[in-house]
């Protein structure tokens, strides 16, 4: 996979813009915005288009803009404007201004009348099932609305009357006057203003008449003086209106509408609606939790946003739509968080192991270092005593071939610690092993034994320093690559996403972890502390990604 970590690559998009510039077209200038709807969280599919929006303005010495699009009061809420707000700051970006498509609506009521005026927008009458029927199809022109030649003087009446509030909800609508005829649907009359009696987070009640997207985002974009338009592909076929409204419209600038192709990324869903859905049933645990591929969730697993903007430049720019695979989210995580998180040790199914020849309250702080490159990550003085907990499957009675670690009579070291030989297995009635007995050999410290082969090196903490603590082991959240083209994507949600382990032990210096600090527990994968679950003294460790693809083709599941 080619890596390009300093240089953004150059895409169809940067393209375009050095053309513009060549031609000083906008005066020079770059101005790109965000425009989320309100309506949810922002997932990993936002993060390709704040990365694109921002990083372009930060490149060109531009400008770029969070706008919420905030024209359909009823989905939308106070706590996830904060959300996307902080959001986008998580990932590392600031915007130039702070913006909604609400700041507009005076300007955007007007420009309509402005539309009436010149003939070219009209107060229709028509249900909305009615205007669904009449519009036609991909092969059959639509049907003109009786309503369609009313005369200026009553649709400006009507208009008025209608943002006055004397007429019903869906009694009216207004729509552009364009072709009846064309074979795109998009600009059959579409409509640009509908009655909806609701309240606005921001304007209050106002408002009872509230804007479409395709009138109200165009307009926006031209008010703000916004340069290139970037959004996905699916506005295509929108973009003919997109430049109708402008062209009729005398606006202070007509932005150029890019197209660029969304993100899908396998084994998860990045529909705003759906991932609503996984919330309120109750499917996950909120929008944050780590399976959920939103920025929270992710951000709460403890992905890093220098390992989302490597991701979303690893991944391009293109007109194609594709489905990326998760490996390749899972390999910008891994890069970053080997490359930066600090070692330390935890043992998920604790066995005990009681070092006989070892002084009974004798504790040794041992220096470990086991991150070559950052030795900052890596070294600490982790206490050893008398009895250590290591892993269930790190000992086995009955070893199968090639077996490395521990083995009745056998020799395994302690990760930057001693050589110990297990002596004898205690088990309860029922079989079970409770306990190792071992020896250790104190000529092992830091060098191995004359004359011995001791391969096996596994890790460990000491049971009375050690901490208890909650290790919350994730997986992909669907069972199947593309969840979306199942009749219901509620039936291929992986039963197995979450395993919570109670009862590990991790090394005591975590008991200090900072909130959302990461780290990497030797062997067993990356996790990421949750201040937000650890209370009364349970510590609560996120795991983020494990150490390798255990998801390579052919192991799923
Ligand atoms: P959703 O389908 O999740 O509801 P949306 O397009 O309705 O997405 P918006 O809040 O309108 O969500 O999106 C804000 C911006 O993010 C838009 O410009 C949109 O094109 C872009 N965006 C949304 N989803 C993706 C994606 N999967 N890949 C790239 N860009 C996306
Ligand atoms: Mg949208």
């Amino acid at each position: 996979m080619p890596t390009n970590d300093t240089q953004p690559s150059s895409n169809f998009i940067r393209q375009i813009i050095n053309q513009d510039l060549e031609e000083n077209k906008n005066n020079g200038k770059v101005a790109t915005r965000f425009p989320p709807e309100p309506n949810g969280y922002l997932h990993i599919g936002h993060a390709k288009s704040i990365c694109l929006n921002f990083g372009i303005a930060a490149e060109y010495n531009g400008a770029c803009n969070l706008r919420f699009d905030d024209t359909n009061p009823e989905k939308e809420s106070v706590e996830y404007m904060e959300s996307i707000k902080r959001d986008v700051h998580w990932l590392g970006f600031e915007w130039t201004e702070l913006r909604h498509a609400s700041d507009y609506f005076e300007q955007l009521y007007d420009y309509a009348l402005q539309l009436i005026r010149q003939g070219k927008a009209y107060v229709d009458s028509l249900s909305a099932e009615q205007i669904r029927q009449y519009r036609g199809t991909l092969t059959e022109p639509g049907k003109a609305s009786p309503d369609r030649n009313r005369s200026i003087e009553e649709n400006l009446d009507l208009f008025k009357r209608m943002r006055n509030g004397e007429f019903a909800d869906g009694q009216y609508v207004l729509r552009a006057k364009i072709d009846m005829a064309s074979p795109n649907i998009n600009m059959r009359d579409p409509a640009l203003y509908r009655i909806r009696r609701a309240h606005h987070q921001r304007t209050g009640n106002d408002w009872c008449l509230y804007p479409m997207y395709d009138y109200s985002h165009c307009i926006s974009d031209a008010l703000e003086g916004i340069t290139h338009s970037l959004c996905t592909l699916e506005f295509e076929d929108h973009r003919p209106l997109y430049d109708w409204v402008l062209d009729e419209l005398d606006t202070p600038c007509h932005p150029q509408q890019i197209e660029f192709a969304r993100l899908q990324l396998e084994y998860t869903i990045v529909s705003k609606r759906k991932l609503n859905q996984l919330v309120t049933e109750k499917h996950v645990n909120g929008w944050d939790d780590p399976r959920m591929p939103t920025l929270a969730g992710l951000r709460r697993a403890g992905v890093t946003p220098k390992a989302i903007r490597d991701f979303c430049e690893r991944i391009g720019v293109t007109k194609q739509n594709s489905w990326i695979e998760m490996s390749v989210l899972e390999y910008c995580i891994r890069e970053d968080l080997n490359d930066n998180s600090p070692r330390a040790m935890a043992v998920l199914h604790p066995l005990r192991v009681v070092i006989d020849n070892y002084p009974e309250d004798q504790t040794e702080y041992l220096e470990i270092s086991n991150h070559p490159q950052r030795p900052e990550l890596g070294k600490r003085a982790v206490p050893f005593a008398k009895v250590v907990l290591i892993e269930q499957d790190d000992f086995a009675e009955m070893p199968p071939p090639k077996f490395k670690r521990l083995i009745t009579g056998g020799e395994v070291r302690l990760r930057g610690s001693y050589v110990i030989k297990c002596n004898e297995v205690i088990k309860d009635a029922d079989g079970n092993i409770i306990e190792l007995r071992c020896s250790y050999d104190l000529d092992t410290l830091g060098r191995n034994p004359e004359g011995r082969k001791v391969k096996g090196v596994i890790h460990w903490v000491s049971e009375q320093h050690s901490k208890p603590a909650e290790l919350r082991l994730y997986d992909r959240l669907f069972t199947v690559p593309n969840p979306d083209n199942e009749e219901n994507f509620l039936d291929v949600l992986n039963p197995d996403s979450l395993e919570v382990l109670t009862g590990c032990r991790v090394e005591a210096s975590l008991a200090d972890a900072r909130p959302e600090s990461r780290y990497q527990f030797e062997r067993t994968g990356y996790f990421c502390f949750d201040a937000i679950d650890s209370v009364d003294g349970k510590l609560v460790f996120n795991r983020t990604v494990t150490l390798r693809d255990t998801w390579e083709k052919g192991t799923a599941l």
